[in-house]
């Protein structure tokens, strides 16, 4: 495929990658890079990890390597795994696959001859361009067309592809949303008919394919485009819309939190147990749920308004959690943009300036006042009362006075 202007910059393959192919010229072996990391090169974008094709079988391909680490654990796969320097790279004989059970897995795959075979098995035409320094890039399907017009296409007939592999289905959603790719009428067309077969994958496999798709640069647009798939995993209320204001909303977050919590919010249409029913539908982190379940009850209240209420807020949640309340808060509430300067505001003052907002920053600890009688609860109390004092600025924090207040308060007592 010939591009009259090329507007694809020159690959250079790290060091590694040169000796992996070096090994493999030199045994009269065919090998290619493959997938997503020729994919990232053609768009100026450094690989996060690096896969291989070759005609050399899996066992042919460790006789190469026998001074270098090698996991064999996608052996039966035709996967070699070679640890150079430390870098994972994948290495798979060219294959075929054949045979699918249960709309996600081979049962069979038998290898090949051909790097043809092994594209063709890929499942989008970006991630089955072939890349050799000395013969160049190999693209059967037109990858590098889809690649300049932004479109993410299956690689054969999508229906057919969808089947093989229902997990295919969320991958589609998920590159088109990170790569900022539009999906190709027939391959959107299939992915919809396909979609009850999503019951076929794992949950762990929809979520953490969800989550990228959350992070991604399209998201918004994929998710409103693709809610009925969505629906499929997630019991989004029929109710729910996912349109121009809460895309908007949706993009003021940029951390996979606020992202997830923003759409939750507008799928649960605000009934109390949608929430439940759509953080059990997915084995989230307990750390994500206890997250989305904080900015819900942060969410309760309007932002602090003044030093002394943000103190108090930045006392029981982490500088984190109180940053995504306000970011989430602005992007759902853009209209009381004041309210958000003025938070957002006293919350970078009280950080910077290093206002007391923890017991532990108390002039005074726990020792001090067992040294002048406190015993076991009192202490932790009186410290917490004395955070009080020096948050809402009765008391300056300083040793001795906080230490007359204890004794005048134990003299009370007394
Ligand atoms: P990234 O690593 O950035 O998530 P990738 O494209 O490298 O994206 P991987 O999961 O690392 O994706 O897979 C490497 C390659 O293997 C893909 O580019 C694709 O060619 C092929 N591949 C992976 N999963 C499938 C699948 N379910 N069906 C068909 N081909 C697949
Ligand atoms: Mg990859």
């Amino acid at each position: 495929m010939v591009h009259p202007i090329d507007p694809f910059p020159t690959i250079t393959l790290p060091r590694h990658i040169q000796s992996i192919i070096h090994r493999f010229d030199n045994a009269g072996y065919e090998v290619y890079c493959v997938g997503g990391c020729v994919r990232d090169l053609l768009r100026g974008v450094v690989p996060h990890d690096w896969d291989m094709c070759t005609s050399a079988r899996p066992e042919e391909v460790l006789a190469l390597f026998p001074d270098i680490p090698c996991k064999e654990t996608g052996i039966r796969f035709g996967t070699v795994t070679v640890l150079l320097d430390h870098n994972p790279v994948e290495i798979t004989t060219y294959r075929q696959d054949v045979a699918y059970d249960d709309h996600r897995r081979p049962r069979t795959v038998s290898f090949s001859a051909t790097l043809l075979d092994d594209c063709r098995r890929r499942d989008f035409t970006v991630n089955a361009i072939a890349y050799h320094p000395d013969r160049g890039i190999v693209d059967y399907f037109d990858g590098m067309g889809d690649l300049q017009s932004k479109t993410l296409r299956c690689v054969g007939d999508p229906n057919q592809r969808f089947s093989e592999d229902a997990l295919r289905i969320l991958r589609a959603l998920r590159f088109s949303s990170t790569l900022g790719f539009t999906v190709e009428e027939e391959t959107a067309s299939a992915l919809r008919d396909c979609a009850p077969q999503l019951s076929y994958v794992s949950k762990e496999r929809i979520h953490s394919e969800f989550q990228k798709l959350l992070c991604g640069q399209s998201a918004a647009v994929i998710l409103s485009a693709f809610l009925d798939v969505i629906s499929v995993f997630l019991p989004i209320s029929s109710s729910s819309v996912f349109e121009k204001e809460e895309r908007r909303a949706f993009y003021a977050c940029d951390s996979y939190i606020t992202r997830l919590f923003v759409f939750l919010y507008f799928c649960a249409a605000q009934e109390e147990y949608a929430w439940d029913s759509l953080l059990s539908a997915l084995p989230f982190p307990s750390k994500t749920v206890e997250g989305i379940q904080r900015l819900r009850s942060l969410m309760q209240d309007p932002p602090p308004q003044e030093r002394i209420s943000m103190r108090y807020l930045l006392s029981r949640v982490s500088a984190n959690d109180a940053s995504d309340y306000l970011t989430v808060f602005h992007a759902l509430h853009p209209k009381a943009d004041t309210a958000f300067t003025t938070a957002y505001q006293l919350y970078r003052d009280v950080l910077a300036e290093g206002d007391v907002i923890s017991v532990s920053a108390l002039a005074v600890n726990g020792n001090d006042l067992q040294q002048i009688g406190l015993r076991g609860k009192q202490i932790g109390q009186m410290l917490l009362h004395l955070l009080s004092l020096v948050m809402e600025e009765k008391v300056p924090n300083h040793t001795d006075a906080l230490l007359s207040i204890v004794i005048t308060k134990n003299d009370k007592k007394g």
